[in-house]
């Protein structure tokens, strides 16, 4: 028996099993089963399930989460859990069992699914820092003091911090201290050692909210389908078990007052809740509205400091915040008595994530309501085709929002055609109806808002001379103009490199710059309409600390006429006095090979229809598009949920697609593209061999290039695996091998929403 600091080793007989308390840790490492440890005597009163601790593997330092603890008989020595990382466990009972969930319903290691589920912050122990707080000790003794020396120069300083705290008739922090006494720290300890003060450390908590203004309008009176929706959803708050519901309203029908009266209602209950809102619908005005009607809410999102997130995310763990609100992440947040779970925008793709563990927090959220026993509500005015199926099929209930508040009809929406529309100016971006239209807006004063699914000046750069184009160096993609930082952009790897003058190749004066991105329209759109005060923001732009609010200010101040973006305006902003919403081009999303383009263009026109008319005026959006009959564009139009939903439904039960056939893609690269494409083969040899492929409608599609078949520099090809039943993706899922033979890497990505 070797000696591995096992306490007994050598001294029992070593067929007598041992026995002591023993800790399963899930490791951050990718290891598919925990490893046990002894949990030693000073570590017994917090070693829990959910506790991240610190242990060794070999001579290395890991951390991980433990799972169980158990008092059990083990044979090999154990090493014991060194230290534990944390005071109380980061992870609630839940949370634990919802990351081990997806650690198996995703494929991935479960130590480091359950590591991603705590900000790293939180993991780091940052957030409140402690301060000292000063306060008068003795008041008699202070009253002497003041009257013996305030006249001694040499004690001015005592006199006038002791005076500070008498006016404040409160303990203060020391730095609020000196500053207000204009002193330094040394007589503040003088005072302290004459026992004429006292001091106390107290934590902080830092507000990140300290800038918002709550808003705190009246609260509207509900119409009569909200009271519809809520009639039903309120009682299921106090059922005894986990119930779903797509609460489906069209855009401005008052979805967000449904949320806030089911979060109230919560609140009574003495429950908790989170609200999952797409980082972009995030704005200030949401938070804001938020903040006004409900206490104890803490926000997630990604703009605050690592300090700031830390402090929320305790403030739920206590229970001082019963509320969260955020992101896809904040599903993982230490909300105490779960009760409900809403998620804004289920039809959102940022609810995916694009790494490891590549969860989906639709699924997820199902999955947590279900452990907790909490209500799930999906809303959307444009539901995905997955939460049309699970509504179809009795999975969830629909509630209907079929109107917009107040009586404000839909926007109207017309579609230009742009093969047999006249064009004004040049690059082909502005049919003359859309001009008109602008101009009359502009003239009543109204805003508008232009929208562009594809950033930058000019799309493709060619030699005119000798077809040089300009392509990323790191992946198979063309090169996006930039025109005013002179510059050309790769929008997938960031790769960046000064816009040339002349041809690379041949040296030539010949460069055209083609296609257009919203740089080019706001040029357009300044020449064409050179009195109006033109502002152009897309997701770069929008990403930055601040500049929502910045831009939500500017136009309900009513500073900007004309707004040009990408699909970050597309939503959540409620601005009034937009009235004319321009689709530059539909087509955009249509052109991407993938089955769900139908349906991205389809929710991206609705979307962005449901900016126009906002407020008393009638909005009217126009859609120029060179594919008018494509069903996806012509629904959108009628505002024809239904007719879509049923179309499209269709084409993906004949195909197999989700939501009909569930997916699992395994993407193979490599730097070296026959390295690739041999592993790939292997890959799609080694699937067909699995015995679960021979019965359960399984099939394998590929191995194929990836779309983007480079992408920084490695070379990508895909195979897809499609099941009639989930539950044989989830069989299948552990038998797959995760590493790549000879440096090539594997991805697994489960019902992926991006399959570029
Ligand atoms: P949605 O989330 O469906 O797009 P919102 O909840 O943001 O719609 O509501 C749009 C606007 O209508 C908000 O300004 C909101 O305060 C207001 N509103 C909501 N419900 C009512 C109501 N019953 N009566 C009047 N105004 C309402
Ligand atoms: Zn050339
Ligand atoms: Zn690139």
């Amino acid at each position: 028996m070797r000696d591995e600091g096992g306490l007994f080793a050598g001294v029992l007989p070593e067929e007598e099993p041992l026995c002591g308390l023993v800790a399963e840790v899930a490791l951050d490492l990718p290891l598919d089963k925990p490893l046990s440890y002894l949990v030693p005597e000073h570590l017994v009163a917090q070693a829990r399930p959910g506790l991240r601790v610190r242990v060794s593997v070999g001579r290395r330092a890991v951390t991980g989460f433990v799972l169980s603890v158990k008092q059990r008989a083990y044979r090999a020595p154990l090493k014991p859990v060194e230290s534990a990382l944390e005071a109380h466990p980061a992870l609630t009972p839940a949370t634990l069992e919802l990351g081990l969930w997806m650690a198996r319903h995703y494929g991935a290691a479960p130590g480091e699914t359950l590591a991603a589920l705590v900000p790293a912050a939180v993991r780091r122990g940052a957030g409140s820092r402690t301060e000292q707080q000063l306060a008068i000790a003795d008041a008699a003794r202070v009253e002497e003091y003041l009257r013996t020396h305030a006249d001694r120069k040499s004690a001015a300083a005592r006199v006038r911090i002791l005076r500070q705290l008498l006016a404040a008739s409160a303990p203060l922090g020391l730095a609020a201290l000196l500053r207000a006494s204009e002193s330094t720290k040394s007589p503040v300890d003088t005072l302290l050692r004459e026992g004429l003060l006292s001091a106390q450390a107290v934590t902080i908590a830092r507000d990140p909210f300290a800038l918002l203004r709550p808003e705190r309008g009246v609260v509207p009176e509900l119409n009569e389908d909200q009271a519809r929706a809520l009639e039903v959803l309120l009682p299921a708050l106090e059922a005894p078990t986990s119930q779903g519901f797509l609460l489906h309203g069209v855009t401005g029908s008052g979805k967000t007052e449904v949320y806030l009266r089911l979060l109230e209602r919560t609140l009574a209950l003495g429950k908790g809740a989170i609200l999952l809102i797409p980082e972009i619908s995030l704005t200030p005005q949401t938070v804001e509205r938020i903040l006004g009607r409900l206490t104890g809410v803490a926000v997630l999102h990604s703009h605050l400091t690592d300090a700031e997130r830390a402090t929320e995310w305790q403030r739920l763990a206590r229970g001082d915040a019963r509320i969260a609100v955020g992101p896809r992440s904040a599903l993982f947040a230490p909300v105490q008595k779960l009760g409900l779970i809403v998620i804004d925008e289920e039809h959102e793709t940022t609810f995916k994530q694009q790494q490891s563990p590549r969860y989906h927090a639709r699924n997820a959220a199902c999955e947590r309501a279900r452990i907790e026993n909490a209500m799930l509500v999906l809303g959307s005015a444009t539901p995905s085709l997955e939460a049309e199926s699970l509504a179809r099929t009795g999975v969830i209930q629909r509630l209907s929002l079929p109107r917009r508040v107040r009586g404000r009809p839909l926007p109207e929406v017309h579609i230009v055609d742009m093969r047999s529309e006249h064009v004004v100016g040049q690059g082909g971006i502005f049919s003359r109806r859309l001009v008109v239209a602008i101009e009359r807006t502009l003239a009543q004063k109204e805003q508008v808002l232009l929208f562009l699914n594809r950033r930058g000046f000019s799309t493709t750069v060619i030699c005119r001379t000798c077809t040089w184009k300009a392509t990323c160096r790191n992946c198979a993609i063309q090169l996006t103009h930039y025109r005013d930082d002179a510059r050309l952009l790769c929008h997938h790897c960031g790769h960046e490199s000064p816009a040339p003058r002349a041809c690379p190749e041949c040296r030539q004066p010949t460069l055209r710059f083609r296609g257009f991105g919203t740089e080019r329209v706001a040029a357009a759109a300044a020449s064409l309409f050179p009195s109006a005060r033109i502002m152009r923001r897309d997701g770069d732009a929008l990403r930055a600390r601040g500049a929502p609010e910045e831009l939500y200010n500017s136009l309900r101040d009513g500073k900007v006429d004309i707004l040009i973006g990408t699909q970050v305006l597309a939503k959540g902003f409620d601005i009034p006095a937009i009235t004319l919403v321009g689709v530059i081009s539909a087509d955009t999303a249509l052109l991407i090979p993938e089955f769900r383009s139908a349906e991205r263009t389809y929710q991206l026109l609705a979307q962005v229809s449901g900016r126009a008319g906002r407020g008393e005026q009638p909005g009217r959006v126009l859609v120029q598009t060179n594919m008018p009959e494509h069903f996806a564009i012509a629904a959108a139009a009628r505002h024809d949920h239904e007719g879509f939903v049923r179309r499209e439904l269709d084409a993906r039960r004949v195909a197999g697609y989700p939501p009909t056939g569930h997916l699992l893609r395994i993407v193979v690269s490599a730097p070296d593209e026959l390295l690739a494409r041999e592993e790939a083969a292997a890959m799609a040899r080694e699937l067909k061999a699995l015995p679960e492929l021979g019965g359960g409608g399984t099939e394998i599609l590929g191995p194929a290039p990836c779309p983007i078949a480079v992408l920084q520099g490695e070379h990508r090809q895909h195979i897809l695996l499609r099941s009639n039943l989930s539950s044989t993706l989830t069989e299948l899922l552990p038998l797959i091998r995760r590493k790549g033979a000879r440096g090539t890497k594997i991805l697994l990505d489960r019902d992926p929403v991006n399959l570029m």
